[in-house]
């Protein structure tokens, strides 16, 4: 499938970069190139950000009724469900997920637009008891404009995971998708029409985070920055963003530590902690990727995981048996290489690997195998780098301190797993963990109704849930003097 040239979106328009030039966008099964997309720099995010300074200040979304706010947005939750098949279809030729995958990641997105198209008319203030002379009123109102930056992991779902709560708290936005995975984003023009989103409210930029990116978060219009991705580019987007005080969010990285105690069940221990690491190629934010694994049951663990490599089918998303789809793109399968190389430099073993596909047709697919490492420790950069691939290291581990230890150290804290059916324990050690989520007995679920974020170096603020949609808002107290009022005679 060919998508031809894909245009940008600002103030409703259809643009191209104004430099003309443009990205080649890549099926990362085949290695082949099936769109180009505009090659968007400062001067395009000049033009949407005035787009959305323009919708916001003249109050065109924010002063709308929240009704007719919540409507739009519940309706535009209506024609993604109805889209959701080529949603999927384009999203897993974009980012090489298997097709099941892909339609989970639009339905949670349809979900998110509902769950924060409900809260636009329930944002009350509120009123605290004060001097009985006066009234304090406590309201919540739009930050601005908001500046949204999203990786190419779930390119479809993080642009609605930000774009909902943004438009819900009355904002309006310039969304910078990834260069590698612009597809879905751009098919959406088209939906917010429908919809009846008014002009300027959504912007799409895309391009390269150096110029693009970097465009945005320096702009002087743009009022806060909602970022997803590496630890290293959010670093330098809060020092960026650091000389105009201007609010940022950021969802970064982890290398989030699965504890398995002896005491679990063991069935679903290795079936979920094998899924929390190999689901999405391994290009998961939270992959459960440092498995400690206590003393007693560490041997039947493993020989157990082996089983689970054996059934995973790697080929192209579309295919229905497939389970495993490719790495994004040529230069982070290298990466991923490189970090194997050095586990077995750093004296990892390899205890097992998955098989390719035999499909002849892939052999330019950025596929790399699923594999599992054992004789690991924590000096070894597999066990303290992200990989963001299909690696899992496995140790073993004696008391439930030495767990916590290991499994706190780490710069960062996104989440953590654990397992045993000693609910006293669960808890014990949940509150021991550093770390943004935590689950007990599972793996991955991150419900859209609930916070998602990260302690330490894993960023700061949260998305997801009430607290997500508060990122987007600024608090204003207004004090009104009971005794001289407009209406009081002097
Ligand atoms: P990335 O390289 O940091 O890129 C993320 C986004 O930032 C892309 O749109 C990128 O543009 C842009 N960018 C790059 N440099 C920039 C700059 N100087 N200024 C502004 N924007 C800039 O991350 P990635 O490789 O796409 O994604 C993988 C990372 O995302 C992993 O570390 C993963 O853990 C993290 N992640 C975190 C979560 C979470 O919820 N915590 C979820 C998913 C992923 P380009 O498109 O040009 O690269
Ligand atoms: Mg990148």
């Amino acid at each position: 499938m060919d998508y031809g040239y894909q245009r940008m979106y600002i103030n409703a328009e259809r643009v191209d970069a104004q430099s003309g030039q443009t990205i080649d966008v890549f099926d990362p099964a085949f290695g082949t190139v099936i769109a180009r997309v505009p090659q968007g720099n400062s001067s395009d995010i000049d033009q949407a950000v005035r787009s959305a300074r323009h919708c916001f200040d003249s109050g065109v979304w924010p002063g709308r009724p929240a009704r007719e706010r919540e409507r739009i947005l519940l309706d535009l939750a209506q024609i993604i469900r109805r889209e959701r098949d080529i949603l999927a279809q384009t999203e897993v030729k974009d980012c090489g997920k298997p097709l099941a995958d892909a339609l989970a990641d639009i339905d949670e997105a349809a979900f998110i637009l509902e769950y924060y198209g409900g809260w636009v008319t329930k944002l009350n203030g509120e009123i605290p008891p004060t001097n009985p002379e006066a009234m304090s009123l406590i309201v919540k109102e739009p930050i601005g404009v908001a500046g949204l930056i999203i990786p190419w992991n779930y390119p479809f779902l993080m642009a609605i995971q930000k774009i909902a709560p943004a438009l819900a708290a009355g904002c309006t936005c310039v969304l910078k998708p990834a260069e590698q995975t612009p597809l879905t984003a751009l098919a959406l023009p088209k939906y917010l029409e429908e919809a009846l989103l008014p002009p300027g409210a959504v912007n799409i930029v895309t391009g390269y985070g150096d110029e693009a990116g970097e465009a945005l978060v320096k702009h002087p219009g743009v009022d806060m920055i909602s970022f997803t991705g590496s630890l290293e580019v959010g670093r330098h987007i809060q020092k960026t963003a650091a000389l105009q005080i201007k609010r940022v969010t950021l969802e970064l990285g982890g290398k989030s530590p699965n504890i398995v105690f002896a005491d679990t069940n063991l069935d679903d221990a290795v079936a979920k902690t094998c899924f929390g690491v190999f689901w999405n190629q391994g290009e998961v934010c939270s992959a459960g990727s440092r498995v400690i694994v206590q003393e007693p049951i560490y041997d039947e663990f493993l020989d157990r995981v082996d089983n689970y490599l054996s059934s995973i089918k790697m080929g192209c998303g579309t295919h229905p048996d497939t389970t495993m789809g490719p790495l994004i793109s040529l230069e982070h399968q290298k990466r991923v290489q490189e970090h194997v190389k050095s586990a077995y430099k750093d004296g990892a073993q390899c205890r097992a690997k998955g098989t390719l596909p035999d499909d002849s047709a892939l052999i330019h697919g950025y596929f790399v195998e699923p594999m599992v490492f054992t004789n690991v420790d924590m000096t070894m950069r597999i066990m303290r780098e992200e990989i963001f691939g299909p690696v899992m290291a496995v140790m073993p581990f004696s008391t439930e301190d030495e767990a916590v230890t290991l499994a706190n150290d780490t710069p960062y804290g996104l989440a953590a797993a654990l397992w045993t059916n000693d609910i006293k324990r669960a808890l014990a050690v949940a509150k021991k963990l550093r770390a943004g989520t935590v689950w007990i007995n599972d793996s991955q679920p991150a419900p859209s109704e609930a916070p998602w974020g990260g302690y330490k170096q894993s960023g700061q603020g949260r998305e997801l849930g009430r607290m997500g949609l508060e990122e987007y808002l600024e608090t204003k107290h207004i004090y009104i003097n009971l005794n001289r009022g407009i209406n009081t005679p002097e």
